[in-house]
């Protein structure tokens, strides 16, 4: 624990302009209230409405505010993760723009955190303003997630929560590209602690998860941290050739007594369409995995950051050091440039 380090708060923002300097408001009375040193990073991941106009004046007012821009939206886990290379601190918290995540609840991760635990969730344990049909398939999603994952997830915590400076490092030293980052941080270990709240509605804007981002994400979750779909397939493909040889020896069996009578379209088509579906589903899941590795394997960036501010001269800039790691791993994937950095505004 040192206690020169301030605590980091990273923010990733997604066309939160409506709602931004309210949060900030919020949540820096929060962090001020705490009586020791803090940066607030703003990842904005691509915004178009003005959200980084709003941001740079922050940064422009309040030495405490950091903001990173990233050339494109490259998404809500990759933007955490840009926010989380240049955080600075003891912890660093990672909380939402749209205060969904209330920052009063900071204090008590904090707190968990000086009695000695390195990654404090925040569990949900009610969320208000989300749309039942949100509640039902996040409530699905973390079950099935529990199932078929090979880690242990907490149920309920998103991605709300404290990490120490070394929990930080070993998620850092994680080099895949599909980030998601709640099973990871699951994956690290650590000691951990639960503190939970009550999810708020959703201050200005929409939610950047419809039905099909949440799908994907979903997917990313189970592919990322489970062979089990491919276990799954081998099942699959194992239960339908049992199924099949049972039924050609009855077939036989039935000709031979002179069973069999000419129809049989119905059944036959059947079959074709099972066996078919099957196939269809095993080479996809096997699709999404080769689809994985070619991602990993390309070795791009994972990240372009097209400006930053607030990263004084005094402040390290840990980000390219970082990305110079991740691209020299064991896939051989050099020459590609990490994240491009700017001189601070
Ligand atoms: N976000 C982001 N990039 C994206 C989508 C979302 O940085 O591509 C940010 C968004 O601004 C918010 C947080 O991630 O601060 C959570 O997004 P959202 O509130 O839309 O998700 P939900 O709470 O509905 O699950
Ligand atoms: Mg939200």
């Amino acid at each position: 624990m040192n206690d020169a380090l301030p605590h980091s708060v990273v923010v990733p923002v997604c066309d939160e302009g409506a709602g931004l300097a309210r949060f900030h408001e919020r949540c820096r009375a929060v962090l001020e209230g705490l009586g020791e040193p803090y940066e607030l990073i703003y990842v904005d991941d691509g915004s178009r409405d003005g959200s980084w106009g709003v941001m740079s004046a922050l940064a422009d007012r309040d030495p405490s505010v950091r903001t990173v821009r990233l050339s494109r939206n490259f998404g809500h886990q990759v933007a955490i993760t840009a926010g989380l290379e240049c955080a600075t601190g003891a912890t660093v918290t990672v909380i939402d723009a749209d205060l969904q995540d209330p920052p009063e609840v900071i204090p008590e991760l904090l707190a968990r955190w000086r009695a000695g635990a390195d990654v404090v969730y925040a569990v949900r344990i009610s969320r208000g303003g989300e749309k039942r049909f949100k509640l039902v398939t996040a409530s699905v999603f973390y079950r099935v997630m529990r199932w078929l994952a090979d880690i242990d997830m907490p149920v309920d915590a998103g991605d709300f929560r404290l990490l120490s400076r070394p929990a930080l490092e070993a998620l850092l030293s994680m080099p895949e590209r599909d980030r998601f980052i709640r099973g990871m941080v699951a994956w690290i270990g650590f000691d951990t602690a639960v503190v939970e709240y009550v999810r708020e509605p959703r201050l200005a804007g929409r939610s950047k998860y419809p039905f099909a981002k949440m799908m994907r994400f979903a997917l990313d979750g189970i592919m990322g941290f489970s062979m089990r779909p491919l276990r799954l397939a081998t099942w699959l493909g194992l239960i339908v050739s049992a199924g099949a040889f049972v039924l050609a020896v009855a077939l036989v069996i039935a000709r031979l007594l002179g069973h069999i009578p000419v129809q049989g379209w119905t059944s036959l088509a059947v079959l074709v369409l099972l066996v078919g579906g099957v196939q269809l589903v095993t080479v996809g899941a096997l699709g999404e995995y080769v689809g994985r590795i070619y991602n990993e394997v390309r070795g791009r960036p994972l990240y372009l950051v097209r400006e930053r501010r607030g990263f004084g001269p005094g402040h390290d800039d840990p980000a390219p050091d970082r990305a110079a790691a991740r691209t020299a791993g064991p896939a051989g994937a050099a020459g590609t440039a990490g994240p491009a950095e700017h001189p601070p505004a």
